[in-house]
């Protein structure tokens, strides 16, 4: 009875996934039905929840299932829900024009050697029907509209139709229309087998349509009309209705054998959650996390527990093994808790209950105090949730703590979620001190594996009293920073911090156990000192004044100042930071980030102070230039090259990379002896551009050179 029939195109990308999904040589297809049933439990939460607010929602039908019907004869599959259902645009929508930012991620994935089962964690999950079925067809009847039907055989197209299904008050219902070699999917024991092994734990009841058998005695006449109906059926081949008229019981009765359908609850347990610890096993944890999340894999970690009290609630809190593809992606990522009133289903994704950093740990919190009909706005504003979130924090750092245990293990966790970690230190000061803790950093004395800050403080040095650490682009540019080299040198060692984050981290963490953190590129970096290295440091400051204040006049406000160095022992001189302007990193950072205005870049920028090295020999021979001519030209050349490549070397860009070129250019040509005459005559000679090297030089030449050694 099909009116107003409409052909839809897919998607191109969703065209793409499926016919991906189509010809793929992949065996284990069997978790189509994980994702269906998974789909259809999110569709019952949905309405359960809006049932809440609204409970005239449920008037279409109060009993919340999902329903397996397998159909022999047909060869067709058929997975209902009583769920929130959709409208002909939620079909159009959802099921093939628009493509989540998981269609490519997926597609991305498969190449990169991912599993087809991993389907689920990237939210496209209806599309593993295509499987085993050829034609799949989706009837659904949402409150707010009429019902429709989707049908698709693949190809790129799917048609719309309004169509009216008698059983369908509300739901959705979809019937698979199996592949030839598919039909395994029809028999009960391969589905409950399925069922028990994917979604067990799923919190409606699953019922399977199941054919039995009975005896049933009927009086003769009846008995009579049955066998001329077996008469008639077995004309048409149907020999499903067997009667035994031959055992006689009694003149008047007889026994006939009836087959009929019976609803039979896959999934009778008790919440797992409800249950005694104790009583659990390491798979069943697994098998709940891998129902309830769609990871293929188990967890990494679990804490079951319960609190008692003025406040009652239970909680499963997991660790997956990986970051979702999608951790950081939006904004706002939120947390993967359901929350259950009393057994009872009422969200998912609560803000309220964990704090953003925490969101890559997904679970279950059942409470018994909060009211069932609790909105999103009453939440907001619930003292009990905010308990409930605190003793989850807590929870989720003994948890942290049992994983670093097993140095694989933290390793791994360590990998996947630091950046939650250092988020956590920046925006939970409650926690930081805790969370700090779980910081693992590479060090100059580190040789591949990370150590923590705790391990650092154990090796400090009798006479240390910071912790010193440098910050950068990349472990290699910030072990030969002359920054490190100072620290390094004088036998100390430093946490080279590398992740754009750790930016953020040493914002807040001034400290660790006792110890001040204290960056090599900042000034007033102080070191423990001898007595003759202090003194010798004040007579090179007198010594080397005259120099400090021509270097400050020459770069005028490139720098902030010029001082003596007693940090740097191969390179000339570096650049420093004050100690509350941006870090050359930080600056790198926030010319990167398109938010910064110039005007911030204005203040917020790095306030740049030059220090040179007293000990190196290019100072002592400017040192000596200076004294004899103030205006020394080729040492003022000099001293703007030798501000340019520290500005590099610590880590910062050139304003004009350009003047910088040329000035090295210069000097490559004193190098190899090209006079300026020699240039013009080679332009002439050559208009092409191509410039040919001049080796024999000039007299003149050579004493440049010798300016510059
Ligand atoms: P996901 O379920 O991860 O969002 P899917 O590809 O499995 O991705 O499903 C796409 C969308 O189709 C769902 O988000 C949901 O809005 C809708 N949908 C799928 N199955 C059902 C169902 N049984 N009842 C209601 N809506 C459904």
């Amino acid at each position: 009875m099909a009116t107003n029939e409409e052909t839809f195109a897919f998607q191109a990308e969703i065209a793409q996934l499926m016919s991906l999904i189509i010809n793929t040589f992949y065996s284990n297809k069997e978790i189509f039905l994980r994702e269906l049933i998974s789909n259809s439990s999110d569709a019952l939460d949905k309405i359960r929840y809006q049932a809440l607010t609204e409970p005239s929602e449920l008037d279409t039908g109060k009993e919340l299932y999902i329903k397996i019907t397998p159909n022999k004869a047909d060869k067709v599959l058929t997975i209902m829900d009583t769920g929130v259902g959709m409208t002909k645009a939620d079909l159009v929508n959802n099921l093939g024009t628009i493509a989540k930012s998981g269609t490519k991620a997926f597609m991305e994935a498969l190449t990169a050697g991912a599993d087809i089962s991993m389907i689920g964690q990237f939210g496209v999950g209806f599309y593993s029907a295509f499987l085993i079925a050829d034609r799949v067809v989706v009837t659904s009847k949402h409150n707010d509209d009429d019902c429709h039907q989707w049908e698709s055989s693949a190809g790129g197209s799917f048609l719309i139709r309004q169509f009216n299904d008698p059983e369908l008050t509300r739901g959705t219902k979809i019937e698979l229309h199996l592949k030839e070699d598919q039909t395994e999917y029809l028999e009960e024991r391969r589905i409950k087998e399925i069922v028990k092994k994917h979604s067990q734990f799923i919190g409606y009841p699953i019922k399977l349509v199941v054919e039995k058998e009975r005896e049933k005695e009927v009086s003769d006449d009846e008995a009579e009309d049955k066998d001329e109906a077996k008469k008639e059926e077995e004309k048409e081949g149907d020999i499903e209705a067997a009667d035994d008229a031959e055992s006689k019981v009694d003149k008047k009765k007889k026994k006939i054998t009836e087959k009929y359908h019976e609803d039979e609850e896959l999934n009778k347990a008790k919440p797992i959650w409800t249950r005694n610890p104790e009583d659990i096993s390491n798979e069943e944890y697994a098998e709940f996390y891998k129902s309830t999340t769609n990871d293929w894999e188990e967890h990494l970690a679990v804490k079951h527990f319960a609190v008692e009290g003025q406040l009652e609630f239970r909680a499963l809190l997991f660790v997956p093994q990986r970051a979702p593809f999608d951790l950081f992606q939006d904004k706002k990522k939120k947390n993967s808790i359901k929350l259950y009133v009393r057994r009872v289903f009422i969200m998912e994704n609560c803000d309220e209950l964990m704090p953003e950093y925490l969101n890559f740990v997904t679970g279950v919190v059942d409470s018994e105090d909060l009211p069932l009909n609790i909105s999103r706005e009453m939440l907001q504003q619930s003292k009990i949730l905010k308990v409930i979130r605190k003793n989850l924090v807590k929870k989720c750092m003994e948890l942290f703590d049992e994983i670093a245990e097993d140095k694989d293990q933290f390793k791994k966790f360590y990998e996947n979620f630091s950046k939650n970690i250092k988020l956590g230190i920046h925006e939970d000061s409650t926690n930081r001190k805790k969370l700090s803790d779980y910081l693992r950093f590479h060090t100059s004395l580190s040789s591949g594996e990370m150590c923590s800050l705790k391990d650092y403080v154990s090796r400090m040095k009798e006479n240390q009293n910071s912790i010193y650490f440098i910050v950068g682009e990349s472990k290699e540019a910030v072990t030969n920073s002359a920054f490190t080299e100072r620290v390094t040198k004088r036998g100390f060692e430093v946490i080279y911090m590398v992740d754009p984050i750790d930016e953020y981290v040493v914002q807040q963490l001034k400290e660790y156990d006792g110890k001040k953190l204290v960056s090599v590129t900042k000034e007033g970096l102080e070191l423990p000192e001898s007595e003759e290295e202090k003194k010798k440091f004040e007579e090179d400051k007198v010594k080397y004044e005259k120099l400090c204040k021509v270097i400050k006049d020459i770069l005028d406000k490139k720098v902030q100042k010029v001082s003596v160095s007693n940090r740097l022992t191969s390179s000339p001189c570096c650049i420093v930071t004050s100690e509350y302007g941006w870090s050359a990193n930080m600056e790198r950072i926030m010319k990167a980030q398109a938010l910064s205005t110039s005007s911030t870049m204005g203040y917020m920028a790095s306030k740049k102070n030059l220090e040179i090295n007293p000990d190196h020999s290019i100072m002592k021979n400017l040192l000596t230039r200076i004294e004899s001519d103030q205006d020394d030209k080729t040492a003022k050349d000099l001293i703007v090259l030798l501000f340019e490549t520290a500005l590099l070397t610590s880590g910062f860009s050139l304003e004009e990379p350009q003047l910088h070129a040329s000035r090295i250019y210069r000097m490559i040509k004193l190098g190899l002896d090209i006079s300026d005459e020699d240039e013009e005559q080679q332009q002439v000679d050559q208009p092409t551009g191509v410039t040919a090297i001049k080796v024999e030089g000039s007299d003149e030449d050579a004493s440049r050179m010798e300016e510059v050694d």
